[in-house]
Parts: C-alpha cells; sequence; structure tokens
C-alpha cells in the first residue's frame, strides 16, 4: 500500500493551523473536489474527496489529532476501532501478541494513555452488526510465594450476563420480536440532505427501535427489556509461576455479552504481587539478606537458607567470609512464565556483631583480643595497590 499522504498537506494546511483556518481548508477543499463538482472527472474527484474528508475527520477531533501528530495514521485508526470490532486493541492485534502471559501491563497503561478511554470504551461505528461485548478489568493481589510457584484463584465480580429467561433477546417469553418496519431492520435511517457541498447522504439510528432493528412488545421481567442482567461471577484464574507485578493475565470471553450476535469481551487480569518480609525480585532472581555471627564468618559454617518455597538449603560459605558476600544458588530463582528457564537465588551475608555479651564470651573475647589486638592494615587501592 502506498504511504498515504500526509492530512496537513490533503487540506492544505499548517501544522499550527487552527480549528478555524481547518474549516476553511476543508469547505474549500470539499466544494472543490466534491464529485458533482467534477463531472469529467468522477473517480479521481472521488477519491480525493475521500482523502479530504478523512484528514478533515481527523484533524477537527481534538484528541485524534493528537494522535496523528503522535503517531501518524495508523495511531489514529487504531482509535477508531474500524469494524466494530476492534474497541481500543484495534482489530485483535495485540490479542494474539498476549495470548500467553506476557508482560502486558505496560502496554496496557500505554493504550489507556493514548486512547484516554482505557478498557472497554469503543466506537459504535456499525448499528447493527454484531457487537463485541465490553472489556472487563480487575486486579488481583497474590503473595510473593503465590507468584513465584504459580497458583490458582478465584476472583468475584459483577458483570453483565446474558439475562437466561428470554436468552438475551429481551423479550417476555412465548412472545414475538418483530422486525422494526421503520428501518426494515437495519436498524439505521439514511437521510439526504441538501448542503453547500450539495447533497450528502447521512445515516443515524433508527428512533423507533433504537437501532436494533427489532420491536418488542412484551418486554422480559426478569432483564426490562435489556437482555442482559446484572451478576456477581466467580471466576477461577491460573496464575503461572513466575509472573511479574503489574504483568495481565487476559481470559477471553470473560467480559459482557456482546449485542446482536456479537461475541463476549475479554477480561483483563492485573496482577499486583505483594511486598514480602524477606524476599526480593530483581528479574528472575530472588535476592535475601541472611544475618551470620561473626564467628560464622571467621570459622566458616555450614548455613541453613530459608528457600521461597519453604524448603532448607544448607549453603556452606567459606572461613574469613566478609560481610556483603554475596552467594548463588543456582535455578533457585523465578521460572519463566512460559517455564523455559528458571533464574538464581542469591543471599547476601551480612555479619552481624553481638550487642550483649554473656561473662563467658566477653572472657574468651578478651583472651582473643590479646592475640589479635591490634587495628587492621588500612587498604590501599588505585595506583599504590
Ligand atoms: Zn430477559
Ligand atoms: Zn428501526
Amino acid at each position: 500500500m502506498a504511504a498515504k499522504r500526509d492530512y496537513y498537506e490533503i487540506l492544505g494546511v499548517d501544522k499550527n493551523a487552527t480549528d478555524e483556518e481547518l474549516k476553511k481548508a476543508y469547505r474549500k477543499m470539499a466544494k472543490k473536489y466534491h464529485p458533482d463538482a467534477n463531472p469529467d472527472n468522477k473517480v479521481e474527484a472521488e477519491a480525493k474527496f475521500k482523502e479530504v474528508n478523512e484528514a478533515y475527520e481527523t484533524l477537527s477531533n481534538a484528541q485524534k489529532r493528537r494522535m496523528y501528530d503522535q503517531f501518524g495514521p495508523e495511531g489514529v485508526q487504531g482509535a477508531n476501532g474500524y469494524g466494530g470490532a476492534g474497541g481500543p486493541f484495534g482489530q485483535g492485534g495485540y490479542y494474539s501478541y498476549s495470548s500467553g502471559f506476557d508482560d502486558f501491563g505496560d502496554l496496557g497503561d500505554i493504550f489507556s494513555s493514548i486512547f484516554g478511554g482505557g478498557f472497554g470504551s469503543r466506537s459504535s461505528k456499525s448499528n447493527n452488526g454484531p457487537k463485541k461485548g465490553a472489556d472487563l478489568k480487575a486486579t488481583i493481589e497474590i503473595s510473593f510465594e503465590d507468584a513465584y510457584l504459580g497458583c490458582e484463584k478465584e476472583i468475584v465480580l459483577t458483570r453483565e450476563e446474558t439475562c437466561s429467561t428470554c436468552h438475551g433477546n429481551g423479550a417476555k417469553p412465548g412472545t414475538n420480536v418483530e422486525t422494526c418496519n421503520m428501518c426494515h431492520g437495519t436498524g439505521t435511517i439514511t437521510q439526504v440532505q441538501n448542503t453547500i457541498l450539495g447533497q450528502m447522504q447521512t445515516q443515524r439510528p433508527c428512533n423507533n427501535c433504537h437501532g436494533t432493528g427489532k420491536i418488542i412488545r412484551e418486554i422480559c421481567d426478569d432483564c426490562k427489556g435489556k437482555g442482559t442482567i446484572r451478576k456477581q461471577a466467580k471466576i477461577k484464574i491460573k496464575i503461572p509461576a513466575g509472573i511479574d507485578n503489574n504483568q495481565t493475565i487476559i481470559l477471553r470471553n470473560e467480559g459482557e455479552p456482546g449485542e446482536r450476535g456479537g461475541e463476549k469481551g475479554d477480561l483483563y487480569i492485573v496482577v499486583r504481587i505483594k511486598k514480602h518480609s524477606i524476599y526480593m525480585r530483581d528479574g528472575d532472581k530472588v535476592l535475601c539478606d541472611i544475618p551470620i555471627t561473626f564467628t560464622q564468618a571467621t570459622l566458616g559454617s555450614d548455613l541453613e537458607i530459608p528457600m521461597v518455597d519453604g524448603r532448607k538449603e544448607i549453603y556452606k560459605i567459606p572461613e574469613g567470609t566478609q560481610t556483603g558476600t554475596k552467594f548463588t544458588i543456582k535455578n533457585k530463582g523465578f521460572k519463566s512464565v512460559n517455564g523455559n528457564y528458571q533464574g538464581d537465588f542469591i543471599f547476601t551475608v551480612q555479619v552481624q556483631v553481638p550487642k550483649h555479651l554473656t561473662k563467658i564470651q566477653r572472657d574468651i573475647l578478651l583472651q582473643l583480643a590479646k592475640t589479635m589486638n591490634e587495628q587492621p592494615p588500612i587498604k590501599k587501592k588505585g595506583i599504590f595497590g
């Protein structure tokens, strides 16, 4: 596909054009290229006319214009959600990206800041075609251990569900649903208007059937004709081992029901991981501090290291271990969510200096001090080292 011409160029205006200037330029261009004004050159004029309309539609909308300036035409198309099935994520391109448990959190934030509306906002360009249900967003908080081991959780959320009494058509069971005779079931009314640019066709939702194309004579008592009922739903979520803070799990079709045969929306669950009192996380690594006594540091020792899964690992530290020394236990860190590899467990020893001594301990230490009672030499650095 050929690269699209710049919208500002199409309208012949400056990038800093005011709304008023845009409007003027649009009128001029639309008049010039209106197909009725170009009977000898209809096809080309029509293409130009469309281009002008598209440019003006975008630039006259402050939000779209901002996005266009930032991202070019693609940014704007994504936001429009053409085709009805789009929503904030366009035509599903990003769903496949996140079919696993990829880091979707940041992306979600980026998208909601670009599109302003966040999840569930969508344009309803076509009134009578199938429309995907709204996406829902929920947050779940899990423990550090649950993130390490993986877990299964249940969340309770309130969402619209298809009314089981009328199966979603909104009519009292046993009564007929008729096709709207104003719009003949299309849900839209087409009007022809005379404007300064000639005749223009506009479409608006049918008032008679509120854009549904159907007339319900007797409404369902349970959902009052809406076809859906607000209900609490319990939803089980499998959280994979290795999930990181703010990652999002997507459950397809756990959102709200679609309309006119459209598929259900999706449920986005943002996972938050609670802080741990002992462990920290750095990517796929588990970090922790292990306090040791100065005799353990001096003489060496078999340390008992508490692992995240609750087991203990015996780790031998050598004689003369200095405070702040890091030791690595291989493959005891976080798994990657696809299970392909596992990070390391790294602990840092912190030598504790005793604050209170018993009489015996003090006597022993005094004896020890006599054998080594001089200050250690100051270590030289740099060129002297
Ligand atoms: Zn109902
Ligand atoms: Zn109608």
